[in-house]
């Protein structure tokens, strides 16, 4: 109320901004540390306030803007509103943080937040899918419950997250506007934290009393079947917007929840706020949670093993048009997987086929041992993956023919018969050709490119590759480990459920 009035007397209104975001993967065996944070993006205070304008870049070579400079330009409209940087962390997808990190990364948070002084709103970009290594709760509402503590009782909080978060009442609870994006790939950051910071700043003067409903919904489904702009998803999210055009909505969101976290209360969710209609919102909410279910039978793409894309591959008369893309399902790497899976190599390593074709592999022992070996030495090396993962080791008889520090650290490329293998220290993502231009290899001379992405790299391949084939090589993102985990509850497609509300109770705890 205090806002409101202050408001009333012309006093402008003072919001914090931050962000702790990251996407957990539990089956790698890599954990997150707070150099990842460091070399990825970390920025506090003037940092962040000069990195969030519109002539600033807030993800270095990612997205120039993004939730926070959404959310400013939101304050800006408003007018009258103080905006107060605090910190921002992002680090790549890979496995849960150490609990060190974590610890890190919410003092660093509670430290500026107390020392912005007294705030009458706070708003918080979140992943919705974070994991701490030994942290029994999710991460996000252990952040919420120490911003909460710092800020004090009145203040409101807006929270954008993914649309991969799994939603839990320890971070629905505390927050009193959420947002989610709408894309997947994701790249409607900045108007998510536009739309966020507008619903704050309503609410913060009194023209809005948002008031929320949620339902989970017993349902998991694999990555890369739910694209927003393709069927089934599409109509989905038109509903939501459609939903929204209710002048009494002020937010409807899907949740589609990454998959690979170890949470047992892991599913699909919807979230609804009105403009102080509870019942509404629990309405809402319910008729979004039955369109979203009514899609939960959508189709898998066909997935093949490594020996049958391979094999299909030699055969195909695509590669007279361009290099034939195998994307390794079960080895995403923006999925969090660490990109060690050796099992294309051990295929090719028994039959190369005659295929020209390029394999990254993130293996950082063979690089520390191979590193000083002259260019051009035939050598007899030994590739493991990822330590901890668990992939084949395979022997290769082949030339070490490149190398170069790249932004995967440094990389070795070994020539073995007809294929190269490009060796790196850290997870590779070959989304771009220049991974492969780096090492002296051009992708367009390939037949064969192994892709650790579902969707991102066709931007940058869509005059090169014409064939793309979904390969399962039982790494981190294998739907098979999806399927094993012991959920809470009986969850589609793996168990038989006749309605999503048999189970959503339960499912919230
Ligand atoms: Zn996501």
């Amino acid at each position: 109320m205090s806002a409101l009035l202050d408001f009333v007397r012309g006093r402008p209104l003072r919001i914090g901004y931050g962000r702790i975001f990251h996407e957990a993967n539990a089956h790698s065996p890599l954990l997150t540390e707070r150099e990842d944070f460091e070399r990825m993006h970390h920025l506090e205070g003037k940092e962040l306030e000069r990195a969030t304008t519109l002539r600033g870049v807030e993800l270095k070579s990612f997205m120039p803007h993004a939730e926070l400079t959404g959310f400013r330009q939101a304050a800006r409209l408003a007018g009258g509103v103080d905006t107060v940087a605090l910190s921002s962390s992002l680090a790549v997808p890979n496995g849960p943080l150490s609990a060190s990190c974590f610890a890190w990364l919410l003092d660093g948070l509670e430290r500026n937040l107390r020392a912005a002084g007294p705030l009458d709103g706070l708003y918080l970009a979140l992943h919705g899918s974070m994991q701490v290594d030994g942290l029994q709760e999710p991460p996000e509402a252990a952040i919420l419950r120490r911003v909460r503590a710092a800020l004090g009782p009145s203040a409101k909080i807006a929270v954008s997250c993914d649309l991969h978060a799994n939603l839990s009442s320890g971070l629905v609870d505390p927050v009193d506007v959420l947002v989610a994006y709408r894309t997947n790939p994701h790249w409607d950051l900045a108007p998510t934290g536009f739309r966020a910071g507008q619903r704050l700043i309503r609410a913060l003067r009194g023209r809005q009393a948002p008031v929320h409903a949620w339902r989970k919904l017993p349902m998991v489904l694999g990555g890369g079947t739910t694209i927003d702009f393709v069927a089934p998803m599409r109509g989905v999210f038109r509903f939501a917007k459609e939903l929204e055009r209710d002048p009494r909505v002020l937010t409807a969101n899907i949740f589609m929840v990454h998959p690979y976290t170890t949470a047992a209360d892991l599913g699909w969710s919807v979230h609804v706020t009105t403009d102080g209609d509870e019942r509404l919102a629990w309405e809402v909410a319910d008729r979004l949670a039955d369109r979203v279910w009514s899609v939960r039978n959508v189709e898998m793409p066909r997935s093949r093993s490594v020996d049958e894309a391979l094999d299909e591959a030699r055969g195909s008369a695509w590669r007279r048009l361009g290099p034939i893309t195998l994307v390794d399902g079960d080895d995403i790497v923006g999925a969090g997987a660490p990109g060690g899976n050796t099992r294309i190599v051990e295929s090719l390593a028994r039959d190369d086929r005659g295929l020209r074709a390029f394999v990254p592999v993130h293996d950082p022992a063979l690089v520390a041992e191979e590193w000083d070996t002259p260019i051009g030495a035939r050598r007899r090396v030994v590739l493991r993956g990822t330590p901890g993962y668990a992939a084949p080791a395979v022997e290769l008889e082949g030339t070490l023919a490149a190398r170069s520090t790249t932004d995967f650290g440094r990389t070795l490329r070994f020539d073995v018969g007809s294929f190269h293998v490009v060796v790196t220290d850290r997870s590779p993502l070959p989304i771009h050709p220049s991974f492969w231009s780096a090492l002296g290899l051009a992708a367009r001379d390939a037949d064969v490119i192994v892709q650790k992405n579902f969707f991102h790299y066709r931007l940058f391949y869509a005059t090169t590759s014409f064939r793309h084939l979904l390969v399962h090589s039982d790494g981190a993102t294998s739907l098979r480990r999806v399927r094993e985990q012991p959920y809470r509850v009986p969850t589609h497609p793996r168990d038989v459920v006749r309605d999503w509300r048999d189970h959503a109770e339960a499912l919230r705890g």
